[in-house]
């Protein structure tokens, strides 16, 4: 496989594009428009700029690397990859639209995979035109600095699948790990607790966000507290991944989201990105 197709350039989707580029891959970057997906492109030429200027890069390899990335405004482009992967916004309606659609183009041999944080693999894998070629490949954000890449086995994904994907990690520098599919996989369900305990303090008016962070930097040896963290995913990510978490878990008390959490999501208040 040569060419990879990456639906959402939005900031993991241009990670992924950026980090499949440097292994070698040819990709297409798609998004709802065109220019979308080429503001995603743009995105990765300006950290490579910035990487220039250091000289941890050469003009010559970044020239390289961008030249792999081709923005494109419909999936048909997307026939000659053997692997999509969709990185769109974080609503399964969404995403059951983007399979169905990216299903009519795919390779006969091609694998198809969602990026999700929290949404169930199985299920998504139902509306692919094959669910054994149907995996989670969850990257962390940003991407080319976390190394980690969760490798979600849904119930029917086939082993060759799993095998391919650790294989593309790999390739991609990353360190991926294989995990089964059950809400928020791994790491989302550990940073779950810490996530939900955190703003329940800060809404019994215990602790302000930042004497949370506070703790959980100096004190626990985390890099980021749970409140810094929401900022940098995107609290229209990690409100919805919340809730799909308690709800895949039966509604487990111990995962109850925050209503403080979700009337920032309905305020548009999303962090650093508005
Ligand atoms: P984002 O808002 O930065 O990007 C999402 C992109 O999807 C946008 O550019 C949007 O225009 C595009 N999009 C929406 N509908 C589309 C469609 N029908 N076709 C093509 N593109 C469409 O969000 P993000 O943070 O990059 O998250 C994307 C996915 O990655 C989500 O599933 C999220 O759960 C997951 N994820 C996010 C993080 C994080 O920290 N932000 C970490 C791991 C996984």
């Amino acid at each position: 496989m040569q060419a990879i197709g990456i639906i959402g350039a939005g900031q993991m989707g241009a990670g992924i594009a950026q980090v499949s580029a440097q292994a070698g891959y040819n990709v297409f970057l798609s998004d709802v428009s065109v220019e979308r997906a080429q503001a995603g492109k743009d995105g990765i030429a300006k950290i490579f700029g910035k990487l220039v200027a250091k000289e941890k890069l050469t003009q010559g390899d970044a020239d390289a690397v961008l030249a792999r990335i081709t923005p494109v405004g419909e999936y048909a482009p997307m026939s000659e990859a053997g692997l999509i992967i969709e990185a769109a916004t974080e609503r399964e309606d969404i995403k059951r639209m983007i399979f169905a659609e990216a299903g009519k183009v795919l390779a006969s041999d091609a694998v198809l995979a969602s990026n999700t944080s929290s949404i169930s693999i199985t299920r998504l894998g139902q509306v692919s035109p094959d669910p054994s070629r149907f995996i989670g490949i969850h990257f962390f954000n940003p991407v080319p600095l976390m190394k980690l890449v969760e490798v979600i086995r849904a119930a029917d994904t086939a082993q060759w699948v799993v095998d391919a994907m650790v294989a593309l990690g790999k390739r991609q520098t990353r360190v991926p790990v294989v995990v089964g599919d059950t809400p928020g996989f791994l790491v989302n369900l550990g940073g779950t607790a810490i996530g939900t305990e955190g703003l329940r303090i800060m809404q019994e008016g215990r602790a302000t966000p930042s004497q949370v962070d506070a703790v959980m930097r100096d004190t626990c040896g985390f890099r980021m507290g749970p409140f810094e963290l929401m900022d940098l995913t995107g609290i229209d990510v990690n409100f919805p991944a919340r809730k799909i978490i308690y709800e895949g878990f039966f509604h487990d008390r111990r995962m109850t989201p925050s209503p403080y959490h979700e009337s920032l999501y309905a305020a548009g208040k999303l962090g650093r990105k508005t």
